[in-house]
């Protein structure tokens, strides 16, 4: 997109689409409501999302809503903000880390076969993490072994965001031996329904229950649908990884700052619209998130004009995390203690969703999901600022005598 005119010619068609398209009671009928509500609810907007083609903007040239510029995704991303539209968590790791993974490192044979299932409905989820492998991932231990045209799987996931709703499963498994940590991992696409996939969700804090662990006995996966050499596992990672950051947190800096008229509001509603310490804290939170939308949008501009470094998607998520727990702990404090009620969770929701007590449990995901808040710091510090790396390995000084 090459000038304003365009800009706002575009926007004013995805504003007048969602203002017709978006459910308007979506976030009552939800709230509260069980998974297999969300997940009818979340089918229905992603089907109207991909009729209207403003799903996929981020897909390349050639593939249904594909092909948009940066500057035009932007305006997509604003927009669905603007309108409170909800999110499409369910079918969040499809659309950028499966899709993304697969038209850099896939076969045309793996592209055929798994994007359009994807625009169909396809649910995908990632299988990266394991009990002692979340941060350092080097560390995976699920096995697989090649016996014939198969690889067949052992091992544990943990952390898997819906796996109990997946089609579909991202899966870095460990077939080397000998090689160093890195070198020894593959990746594999999944079927879920496949035998021996047992998955069994976690109760969270909140009352939820998003992920799951997925357990694997003997389970096999066809050679061809191998991403990659085998041994590639963890380059093949890294785009996987590199999708979820950066160009959604515009969508999510946005609605945050939209959120923000409920802070007045509920002032006035608790008789506390002149307390001037909430004042002055509110004037510094609306400070805040107003930074953190100008590091996202001076990031998607240096992204525009290929001029990103490593680390810059790091600095917006980092400071995301942190105004997120601010915020919601302004609308705890604000709330008093009727706001400190459980109640039922809006799925499909931000995590600025006005459910204080669940919002402010929430914020913390974001601090640890995709990279926790420490391994963003360490990023930042070694390739933005050139800082000297940390040690490979860290013990407690011995004690001299
Ligand atoms: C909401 C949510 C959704 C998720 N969804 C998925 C999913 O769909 N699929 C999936 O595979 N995983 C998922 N995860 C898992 C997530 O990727 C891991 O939790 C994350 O990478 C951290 O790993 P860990 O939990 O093993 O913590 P650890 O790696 O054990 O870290 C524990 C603590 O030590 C710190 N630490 C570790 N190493 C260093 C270091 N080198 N320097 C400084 N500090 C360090 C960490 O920052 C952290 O505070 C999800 C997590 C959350 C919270």
């Amino acid at each position: 997109m090459n000038n304003t005119d365009d800009s706002d010619r575009l926007r004013a068609q995805v504003r007048s689409w969602l203002e017709r398209n978006v459910p308007r009671d979506w976030r009552q009928t939800v709230t509260g409501a069980d998974q297999d509500f969300f997940v009818r609810q979340q089918r229905d907007w992603f089907s109207r999302l991909v009729e209207a083609g403003y799903a996929t903007p981020h897909w390349p040239e050639g593939w249904p809503g594909g092909g948009r510029s940066l500057a035009e995704q932007k305006v997509i991303y604003e927009e669905v903000a603007r309108a409170d539209a909800p999110r499409l968590i369910l079918f969040f790791v499809a659309l950028y880390h499966s899709a993304c993974t697969l038209i850099e490192w896939g076969t045309a044979a793996q592209k055929e076969k798994y994007l359009p299932g994807i625009l169909k409905g396809q649910v995908w989820c990632q299988g990266f993490s394991e009990p002692n492998a979340g941060s350092d991932l080097a560390a995976v231990r699920t096995r697989a072994e090649l016996r014939g045209d198969r690889y067949v799987i052992n091992g544990q996931k943990t952390w898997s965001t819906l796996a109990q709703h997946a089609d579909r499963c991202l899966l870095l498994v460990r077939t080397g031996k000998s090689e160093p940590p890195q070198g020894g991992l593959t990746y594999l696409l999944l079927d879920m329904r496949s035998k021996g996939v047992s998955v069994r969700p976690i109760a969270q804090i909140t009352g939820d229950d998003e992920f799951s662990e997925i357990f694997f006995d003997d389970v096999e996966v066809p050679v061809e649908d191998r991403v990659g050499e085998e041994g590639q596992g963890w380059a093949v990672a890294q785009s996987t990884l590199s999708s979820e950051r950066g160009l959604t947190l515009v969508e999510l800096t946005q609605r945050m700052r939209y959120s923000l008229a409920r802070f007045p509001t509920l002032m006035r509603e608790r008789g506390r619209f002149d307390d001037p310490i909430l004042r002055r804290e509110l004037g510094g939170l609306i400070a805040r998130v107003d930074a953190v939308c100008a590091l996202a949008d001076r990031y998607l501009l240096k992204r525009i004009s290929g001029e990103e470094a490593a680390g810059d998607a790091s600095l917006v998520k980092l400071n995301y995390a942190r105004t997120l727990r601010e915020f919601t702990l302004l609308g705890l404090r604000i709330g008093g203690l009727e706001s400190q009620y459980r109640e039922g969770f809006t799925r499909g929701g931000s995590q600025e969703t006005g459910n204080w007590a669940v919002d402010f449990m929430n914020s913390y995901n974001w601090s640890i999901a995709g990279g926790s808040d420490e391994i963003q710091r360490n990023i930042i510090a070694e390739r933005l600022l050139g800082m000297p790396r940390e040690p490979r390995t860290w013990q407690l000084p011995v004690e001299r005598s």
